[in-house]
């Protein structure tokens, strides 16, 4: 029988249930107070500090100084080692002793030659076991190391968390002692929290509080927290309470342990390897406890990275891996970006995921994971499937600014119409502490209530890494089934998606785009982490198709298959989450753009070996021997640039077949010509455009020659540069708000008014230079080649703003609903009008290499060579150019920048005119090399226009078959025959994976293969060759 209350009085009774386990009030008296006993000194501890990170074996060997508790060690990013020489006192025989160890700085305990368990106060871990019950038996003197990093687990954001790091920073180590633990009083606490939060969450509305109340209330009578036995009475009611079951219909949550780890973000790359040992080993300590615990881990790359630094680390994750408690998911290298990479290199990210995670574990994930990036194409469903993958997890979307997403378990459908089973937690978090907070959350955000009665919890500390505690699963214990909190069972992805599965027949289903209504501004922010992406994805797209044409021409050659794994690896890796968007301090941009060199220079160097392979070459000097690859599927006529005398170039007009390489043959077309009118205006026309360009650059007409139909509206200016204020709300390197758009400024003040550059031949050109403030200034030369629809645009950008947004702007004569932009292997279309909130949270956007607008017969596309904001607000096309947010890099994107890009009107839709292939031509150049040809050589070409052979690359371990991968790029269904002039001795589909499908056999006929297509579908082929 409970004690009756002295009054009837929720509040006092509450309050003194919260005091008595208060970490602040009453630790005297109270049962906190009690958490810890007797402590004890160190026998001693000294320090070494280095600027580098330097490996455990290394470390031992230098010369460490006597320091004490209370010092200060830094600067940011230096290490301390610590050797803490302790002796465990003999009267603490029985009991469970722990070093305490308390800093702000990141830590992890060496024991041993290896590491044993991280340290990080931000992420509640400051105790080491060093034994849970002492016996005469074990050794009582003690050595370890303590590696400290000086940073915190968010990096060391001078005055907010995004701020850009202070260099001076130093971190204090607060207390390093040892202690006993009373695990009596730490299970006694957890019984009184849970009882607490259930009293408060539940509110004075569910009985089931009140009764949480009175337990706790009478637990309080029973318990002295100076006198431990009279814990087992108080917790013998709490289990009563914890044991009071549900019925059978209650939701169930699937606990998993979880840390998510930025790949680089407040932090570089090389602390977040330290970061995944400190994590994981921890994770590995608790499941030793904890035998049901189970962990899901994501990124290859940081598996890879934890193996190469910690194997003895590894070989235990790979033990737990094994028993299904240690849980790789996502299948991908990183969690990348879900906007900007291209198609091929999200295929990459699972190709590479994937068959890490078979070879290193001898798993396929099942999951697609990726709890936190910025959006989702709407292709990745479709490339999901093709990795093996029917089922997705993320919660981003919980943060949209405007609309609420209706859905937390549904079906997501992309733009070929694959569906896959996608969950987003309904605790909207990937780092929940296993509180009845959570659970409670979990049911109540739940938006698909009677339709998903199974929802996932993510638990650990995450972000900087860190993941679950001792008491999330402590806590998480208690409440499996309690009447009026959901099931909790300790779970798996696998576990959770096949109960989802087995029961989806009410699910909703969502077409097209997760598009997250915020961090918009990363579609442009770090414009050089953008452009290095863009180029390095051609570059290596350029490498591939070469080497398979030299491999196929000479048996000589050699495939650099591992030189370009690691190219891409470096590639991919810049393409995790909180890189290519921009949204990392300086040091990783550092890092980013070192990187993006090292693909430039091995990737030009594999891709001029591979060229030489092509043909014979003459000596250096040797006649006009000067050969051109072009590496996409059809021919192209082009303007190219040809050494000339000495130091200088020339432009010629050349033809290169498909996927070929052929001697440069200069033609005879139709030239252009320039005109400068008396007015100051200039006149450009090449038989296909005619263009009017203004004193200050801008297009005052551009005229389709053929119709004479004018694109430019009305009174309008194309090519008008405009700057905006851009103070967002928080997210500086995320987020452009909507607001910025009422601060519009036009860029008008000349600093050169334009001038005839080239007034003819194979290219007319014009240039001219802007001031756009008292710091920078744009160098523009206006570009139009003979045979070529679209005018261009070669713009260099001297910027030093702070809080600016550049765009340049084409008001043009369309009027269209929708516009379309290029997404991964395809396009989509959104609104360019505000109706609904859902039309006008998407006043920024991302595209890859073009955007579209079109009316009936005629229309306009917008190219790029390295951006990915765009904008069509009715009828104006914008493409964001650069921005200058200030954190978490003070000096993102500042100093000189070059870009293109392109304005093509055409008759008929996109697709018929070819704006696909020209924003192709636009962004892979036709390479030209010094080399003797024989005849001209095309290896591929394929029979439809709708259909993009888009990469040629050797069969990952396999040297005599190619993968060639095609996608269907109209939105239509076709049938095409895909031609080629190599020995080819089978053929076979095969999945993104690579892996070939016997039941769908190619067939083949005289002309070639011939491949059917629905709407955007990709499809790839294993040819075996000779
Ligand atoms: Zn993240």
């Amino acid at each position: 029988m409970y004690h009756q209350p002295v009054l009837k009085n929720r509040r006092t009774l509450l309050e003194r249930a919260e005091k008595f386990i208060s970490d602040i009030y009453f630790t005297d008296c109270n049962l906190r107070g009690r958490l810890f006993g007797d402590t004890h000194p160190l026998e001693s501890i000294t320090a070494f500090l280095s600027e580098k990170r330097i490996p455990y074996s290394e470390a031992i060997q230098q010369n460490f100084q006597p320091c004490n508790v209370g010092d200060a060690f830094g600067p940011t990013w230096w290490t301390c080692w610590f050797k803490v020489v302790l002796k465990i006192p003999e009267a603490w025989r029985e009991k469970e002793v722990h070093l305490r160890w308390e800093s702000d700085g990141e830590g992890m305990v060496w024991r041993d030659h290896q590491p044993v368990q991280g340290l990080t106060k931000e992420g509640e871990k400051t105790s080491y076991i060093l034994t849970e019950c002492l016996k005469d038996s074990e050794p009582h003197g003690i050595t370890l190391y303590v590696e400290l990093a000086c940073n915190g687990l968010f990096g060391a954001g001078q005055g907010s968390m995004i701020a850009a790091p202070d260099p001076k920073r130093k971190f204090t180590l607060q207390k390093a002692e040892l202690v006993v633990f009373n695990q009596d009083v730490s299970e006694l606490l957890t019984d009184f929290e849970m009882l607490v939060d259930i009293v408060k969450l539940l509110g004075e509305g569910e009985q089931r509080g009140f009764q949480a109340l009175f337990t706790a209330n009478e637990m309080v009578n029973l318990c002295d927290p100076a006198n431990p036995s009279s814990f087992a009475a108080a917790r013998s009611l709490a289990q009563k309470f914890f044991a009071q079951k549900n019925g059978e219909s209650q939701h169930v949550v699937h606990a998993m342990g979880h840390c998510h780890i930025d790949s680089a973000w407040l932090w570089p790359y090389e602390e977040t390897i330290r970061k995944c040992a400190r994590s994981w080993v921890t994770v590995i300590r608790l499941m030793e406890k904890n035998p049901e615990f189970v962990f899901t881990c994501s990124q290859a790359q940081q598996f890879q990275w934890v193996k190469s630094w910690y194997p003895g680390l590894f070989s235990e994750i790979k033990r737990f891996v094994q028993k299904g408690r240690f849980i790789p998911v996502g299948g991908t290298w990183v969690e990348m970006d879900g906007n900007l990479p291209s198609g091929e290199s999200m295929v990459r990210h699972f190709l590479h995921g994937q068959n890490f995670f078979k070879d290193e574990f001898g798993l396929y994930c099942k999951e697609f994971w990726l709890p936190d990036t910025f959006g989702y194409s709407a292709q990745l469903p479709q490339i999901m499937k093709g990795s093996g993958i029917s089922r997705f997890l993320t919660q981003k979307l919980s943060w949209n600014l405007v609309n609420t997403f209706p859905h937390n378990t549904f079906f997501w459908e992309g733009i070929d119409g694959t569906p896959v089973l996608t969950h987003f937690p309904p605790g909207n978090s990937y780092g929940m502490m296993g509180k009845v907070e959570d659970l409670i959350n979990t049911v109540k955000n739940n938006k698909d209530k009677g339709r998903a009665n199974h929802s996932a919890a993510l638990f650990g500390f995450g972000d900087g890494g860190g993941g679950p505690t001792q008491l999330m699963l402590d806590r998480l214990q208690r409440v499996r089934d309690t009447d009026c909190l959901p099931k909790v069972q300790m779970s798996s992805p696998d576990v959770l998606f096949s109960q989802l599965e087995s029961d989806s027949s009410l699910l909703c289903t969502w077409v097209g785009e997760l598009f997250l209504e915020l961090h918009n501004g990363t579609y442009t922010t770090q414009a050089k982490i953008k452009l290095g992406n863009r180029q390095c994805e051609v570059l290596l797209h350029d490498v591939e198709v070469a080497s398979c044409l030299a491999l196929c021409k000479r048996d000589s050659f050699k495939y650099p298959a591992c030189k370009l794994q690691e190219l891409w690896r470096l590639l991919l890796l810049n393409q995790f989450h909180d890189v290519i968007p921009g949204s990392c301090i300086e040091m990783v941009v550092e890092d980013a753009l070192q990187y993006y060199d090292e693909i430039r220079t091995t990737g030009s160097r594999l891709l001029l070996v591979a060229c030489e392979s092509l043909g014979s070459f003459p000596g250096k000097g040797v006649g006009s021997s000067t050969a051109v690859l072009n590496t996409l599927p059809w021919e192209r006529t082009e303007v190219i640039s040809l050494p000339g005398e000495g130091t200088k170039t020339r432009l010629a007009l050349v033809r290169v077949p498909s996927v070929g390489v052929a001697q440069v043959t200069e033609m005879a077309e139709p030239t252009v010509s320039v005109t400068m009118m008396v007015d100051g205006t200039i006149m450009m026309e090449n038989g296909l455009l005619k263009a009017t360009i203004d004193q200050t650059g801008r297009l005052m007409s551009l005229l389709l020659v053929q119709t004479n139909r004018e694109t430019i509206s009305q009174g309008g200016f194309g090519n008008q540069f405009s700057l905006f204020d851009d103070v967002p709300l928080y997210w500086d390197a995320w987020d452009v708000m909507d607001y910025h758009l009422q601060t519009r400024k036009p860029v008008i003040e000349l600093v050169e008014p334009a001038k005839v550059v080239r007034s003819g031949g194979v290219q007319g050109s014009v240039s001219f230079s802007l001031r756009i403030s008292g710091n920078s200034t744009i160098r523009q030369e206006i570009i139009l080649d003979a045979c070529c629809p679209y005018i261009k645009f070669n713009t260099e950008v001297d910027w030093e703003e702070a809080h600016k947004f550049l765009k340049v702007e084409f008001p043009v004569q369309v009027r269209s609903p929708n516009a379309t932009y290029e997404i991964q292997f395809g396009h989509l279309q959104r609104p360019t009008h505000r109706n609904t909130s859902w039309d006008w949270a998407r006043f920024e956007v991302w595209g890859h290499k073009w955007a579209d607008l079109s009316e009936h017969g005629f229309g306009v596309a917008l190219l790029n060579d390295s951006k990915y904001g765009y904008s069509v607000h009715e009828n104006i096309m914008t493409l964001s150019l650069l921005r200058a947010p200030k954190a978490p890099d003070a000096n993102a994107d500042m100093g000189c920048h070059n870009f293109t890009y392109a304005l093509m009107p055409h008759t008929g839709p996109f697709q018929e005119a070819s704006v696909i292939q020209y924003a192709y031509n636009l962004n892979f150049p036709l390479r030209v090399y010094h080399g003797a040809i024989s005849e001209p050589l095309s290896a591929f070409s394929v029979n439809s226009p709708a259909v993009i052979l888009e990469t040629i690359k050797q069969a990952e371990r396999r040297e005599n078959a190619l993968v060639l991968r095609l996608h269907e790029s109209h939105g239509s269904s076709v049938t095409a025959t895909l031609s080629t002039s190599l020995l080819v001795k089978e053929a076979w589909h095969c999945d993104l994976l690579e892996r070939p499908d016997p039941s769908t056999p190619v067939s083949k006929t005289s002309a070639g293969i011939s491949l059917t297509f629905k709407p955007f579908q990709i499809r790839s082929l294993l040819l075996i060759i000779e």
